[in-house]
């Protein structure tokens, strides 16, 4: 999730997203919505856990998603205030609904990372989407916001996960933190 500017929506994204947003609702129940059971049920889904991650991330990014061979990791710029912080991961959970594709972490980038060849920041920057996927998941975690307050579940909103503490290893393993 880029800090780019959203073009308005001219093409069939809306429609598009409107359709994938109801093969959710068939399969999740928003009316027992909490951001957790909603994790849940998407990594049974993608099947890998979802990790957290809460970093200073570089000006341009407010969240990122890179894949490594047994986790999914979403970061969230740590300056987000919790209602932000709760759309960036939506959104970034909206790309993994979409089955967007991202950079997937490979013992070569490690190689390369631990030689000074690559920096955490270079992998996200990697990890961009194209603007039709930014609509798509920008579109898609809006309509799952509405479909919480539509559900009157706003007061789990306040709940946006934080960063997993145990996941420091993971992290360091795959280059992205010291
Ligand atoms: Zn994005």
């Amino acid at each position: 999730m880029m800090r780019a500017h959203i073009t308005p929506f001219i093409d069939d994204t809306h429609s598009r997203m409107q359709a994938r947003f109801a093969d959710i609702c068939q399969e999740f129940d928003f009316s027992h919505f909490s951001l957790a059971a909603f994790v849940d049920w998407l990594e049974r889904k993608h099947g890998k856990p979802i990790l957290f991650c809460e970093e200073q991330l570089p000006p341009t990014f407010f969240g990122a998603w890179i894949e490594a061979d047994d986790a999914s990791v979403i970061f969230f710029d740590k300056s987000a205030i919790s209602l932000h912080r709760l759309h960036i991961q939506l959104h970034e959970l909206a790309h993994i609904l979409c089955g967007h594709k991202t950079i997937c972490i490979t013992d070569e980038h490690k190689r390369a990372y631990a030689l000074g060849l690559l920096k955490a920041e270079d992998l996200l920057f990697r990890s961009s989407q194209t603007s039709v996927k930014e609509k798509e998941a920008e579109l898609l975690a809006v309509l799952i916001q509405k479909e919480i307050y539509k559900h009157k579940r706003h007061h789990e909103l306040d709940n946006a996960i934080t960063a997993y503490a145990d996941m420091h290893e993971l992290y360091q393993a795959l280059g992205l933190i010291r």
